[in-house]
């Protein structure tokens, strides 16, 4: 790593919370540095666009970029070479931290455990930072030494390489105090000549480590650590071992420490999760804690979620997953995992290629099939182009697909199933095994609000089609953006494009800038004590009354900000809830002739009483003539043009011809056409569903639920669902108002709907507990339910309380 001294990383570009890399893991825009690295398949750069969309203002970019005269807000840093940069500053962050003790990890296998371990072990009483998964590359390394600031008492980094020469790079960053070498094993064997040679160069990490910790019992591991300028600090059952093991029985062990006896608990019984456990214990030893305390906290251990996460799958399967890296080592110890496992399940593995160079391909999945049939594995799926190749090594039953996708297809069509089985997945991160995994983990089972932010674009795109190409759309995301979550569809419409978003109060703007949302955004119903935020976070008020005006001139009075002040004015033609009557023009216009240095109206509006019924057009049409005749009065006498807007969703579809400067759209976007015009254009967006709780089956005349108001008239099978009142499913629902659908038969409610839950009929229904139950979506309108209970698609939507999950997802 050659200095670039070039670059000073005082200066307050480098203040940032976040290094960034990959653009998906952006959480704080305005607080995060992008690097622009290049990956395999795409340049750092062209993520550019979208981060700068998002918020984010800093880039560190290498010096052929050329675009950067497009993002006026932006600040560049131009370098040679991005991934040094990204290691150099980290490595400076690191430096202004030179007292905090830091212990750095590394070997063959169990990295990313013990440093967990560790961790849990350690921030009993210390504030500890450390590696987030198992960032330890040339990459994960910067970003985790990055997380370091004052109030840490202890770090805790993994170092890997896959190259000659990266060991020193990653000390140089780490720069750990305390050294703990884990094993030697044989992953990535191809990279080195020969174990010596692994050994060294993984040993670089110590170099300036005060101490450094092994377990002796290797003789090739303490030859060459003995060499570092370090303490050596080793345990074993090795003679000479500091920390001695006399005797292991089960999970006891008897230990020897500077001649006294201890006894210690390891709550495990397979030999890689004794070694790694043993490597927490000396390290804690060596920190000078007592054995009392260290047998205290080894039971903290045992129910730690590990790198080998275990799930409860489909079909009764129970998943184990590891998608961290693929080695033979890693194999083995997520094979004998899967041993201890108590369940008679036969047991199948899914493999994907594994990525270590290992100089005879043959060897190796001779080696993979040997540890099958070690370790009772039924049935084989392997994943990748080399596995493939090998099949004729493989020789249980088995099946091959060239990358993650075909089985993923295969397991979506039903190709391939798996029942009552135990399925390890093992894969090397790039194979991305979390997909699979999703489809074969149990989904979550409770009472949630599906968005499909899809069907959200679909329907904006729908209304945009109604428009001219030049018209404004203003989304109105008011009512937690009618039920379905303001964040995620706000991001959504900000990524489309949308011109301007419009919200009820200033603290749902103010919440909507804070998440990153830059488009324009009028607040409806603004008090006059927030003007001095909206101002700030630039949300435009809506001005719809003279009182108001008044508090807006006050506020101007004390106000000294350069720029005018963005407002709107709405009118009232009709609608009779806000706005400034017609007959208000004159003193509207006099009071805003004081403040017009000061305030800049970027709208005029009104709103609609009856834009979606034929029997209401004159009215309508009356109001948007008066419209017109003020807006034009305002512009005039403004001396600039103002945006004037008027229609709302059901406008869209009924007055085009009316759209002005923008229009207003609302529960449109949700998929609900009011007009029932162009509903089938139209695609459902929210679904809500739950699930059956509980099954009873009912004699003839007993009664179901709260004043036994549910009278069986016949034998019934009653299902309970876990949804009530409080979620949003009315009251008025009950006694076969309200009906779900159940396996895509239509269950009645019967008796009352309760708080919690509600009874439905499903005698002609073969479900079974935990089934999921559709209250609204695709197949029951939200319409249907608004008409059944005498409301509005809007009161039905908005009500789904907030304890109910939001879950968004995208086909993409
Ligand atoms: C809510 C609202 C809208 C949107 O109405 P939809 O009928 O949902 O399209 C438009 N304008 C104003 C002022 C609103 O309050």
């Amino acid at each position: 790593m050659s200095t670039n001294t070039s670059i000073d990383f005082s200066s307050s570009f480098w203040n940032a919370k976040y290094l960034l890399i990959d653009s998906r893991m952006l959480t704080a825009p305005s607080q995060t540095i992008f690097f622009a690295l290049n990956g395999p398949k795409r340049e750092g750069s062209e993520f550019i666009p979208e981060l700068y969309d998002k918020g984010v203002r800093k880039f560190v970019v290498t010096v052929d970029f050329d675009k950067g005269y497009l993002y006026k807000e932006a600040t560049f840093v131009y370098v040679e070479n991005t991934l040094q940069t990204l290691q150099e500053v980290t490595k400076y962050h690191r430096e202004l931290y030179p007292d905090l003790p830091v212990i750095g990890i590394t070997g063959s296998n169990a990295k990313t455990i013990i440093k967990e371990w560790l961790y849990t072990l350690l921030e009993v009483d210390k504030n500890v930072v450390k590696s987030p998964k198992s960032y330890n590359s040339q990459i994960g390394v910067p970003l985790s030494v990055w997380q370091i600031d004052k109030k840490h008492e202890l770090g805790i980094f993994e170092a890997g390489i896959s190259k000659i020469d990266e060991m020193k790079n990653l000390q140089r960053i780490i720069l750990p105090s305390i050294g703990l070498f884990t094993n030697l094993g044989s992953a990535h064997d191809k990279l080195f000549d020969n174990r010596v040679q692994k050994l060294h160069e993984k040993g670089f990490l110590f170099d300036e480590c005060h101490s450094i910790i092994y377990c002796r019992d290797h003789e090739d591991i303490h030859e060459e650590l003995r060499q570092k300028n370090g303490e050596l600090f080793h345990w074993g059952v090795h003679q000479e071992a500091a920390l001695r093991i006399e005797e292991i029985e089960n999970q006891l062990v008897y230990l020897n420490f500077k001649g006294n006896k201890h006894q210690i608990t390891i709550p495990f019984n397979d030999e890689a999760s004794f070694e790694n456990a043993m490597h927490c214990v000396a390290v804690l030893t060596y920190l000078g804690y007592s054995f009392e305390e260290i047998n205290r906290r080894l039971s903290f251990l045992k129910s730690l979620p590990m790198r080998l996460e275990r799930k409860e799958g489909i079909n009764g399967t129970v998943l184990i997953n590891d998608f961290y890296n693929n080695d033979l080592g890693g194999l083995q110890i997520a094979l004998s995992f899967m041993g201890q496992n108590q369940e008679n399940l036969p047991k199948t593995l899914i493999l994907s290629d594994l990525l270590q160079g290992h100089n005879d391909k043959t060897v190796l999945y001779q080696k993979i099939n040997e540890l099958i049939h070690e370790h009772e594995i039924e049935r084989f799926i392997g994943v990748g182009n080399h596995l493939s190749q090998h099949q004729n090594d493989i020789t249980i039953d088995s099946q091959f697909f060239k990358n993650t996708s075909e089985l993923k297809n295969a397991i979506r069509k039903q190709q391939i199933t798996f029942n009552k089985e135990m399925i390890l997945l093992k894969g090397a991160r790039q194979y991305e095994f979390e997909k699979i995994a999703a489809l074969l983990q149990r989904k979550i089972h409770s009472t949630r609000l599906e968005i499909n932010l899809d069907a959200v674009v679909h329907n904006l795109m729908f209304y945009k089609a109604q428009l001219q190409p030049s018209t404004k759309v203003m989304v109105m995301v008011k009512a937690l953006g009618y039920g379905s979550g303001k964040h995620e569809l706000a991001h959504t419409l900000q990524y489309h494009l949308v011109d301007y978003l419009g919200v009820a109060f200033a603290d749902e703007g103010v919440e909507l800038r804070e998440n990153g949302i830059r488009t324009p955004i009028m607040v409806l119903t603004p008090s006059p004590d927030s003007f001095e935020t909206m101002r700030r976070f630039q949300l435009e008020p809506e001005i719809y009354n003279l009182e108001m005006l008044e508090a807006l001139e006050d506020f101007l009075e004390e106000d000294e900000n350069e720029t005018p002040f963005a407002i709107q004015i709405n009118i009232d033609t009709g609608m009779h809830r806000l706005g400034f009557t017609v007959a208000e023009l004159p003193i509207l216009l006099e009071k805003l002739g004081k403040i017009a240095s000061k305030v800049k109206v970027t709208g005029v509006f009104t709103h609609l009483a009856g834009a979606d019924e034929e029997q209401h057009n004159n009215y309508t049409l009356n109001q948007v003539q008066e419209f017109d005749k003020v807006a034009a009065s305002i512009e005039d006498f403004l001396g600039y043009k103002v945006i004037k807007h008027c229609l709302n969703s059901a406008g869209i579809v009924r007055f085009p011809e009316h759209q002005m400067d923008m229009v207003r759209l609302g529960i449109g976007l949700h998929g609900i056409e009011v007009n029932r015009i162009k509903q089938d254009d139209l695609q459902t967006v929210a679904t809500l569903k739950s699930v059956i709780a509980q099954i009873k089956t009912i004699k003839k005349g007993e009664t179901i639920g709260y004043g036994r108001k549910g009278v069986a008239s016949k034998d019934m099978k009653i299902a309970t669902i876990g949804i009530g009142y409080a979620d949003g499913f009315n009251r008025h629902f009950s006694n076969g108002v309200g009906k779900m659908i159940i396996n895509g038969k239509i269950a009645p409610v019967i008796g009352n709907v309760c708080m919690d839950m509600t009874m439905v009929d499903i005698t002609d229904i073969n479900a079974i507990v935990g089934d999921d139950v559709v209250i609204f979506g695709e197949d029951l309108s939200i319409t249907q339910l608004a008409k059944a209970i005498d409301t509005i698609p809007y009161e039905i939507l908005t009500s789904v309380s907030s304890r109910v999950k939001r879950v968004y997802y995208m086909e993409g």
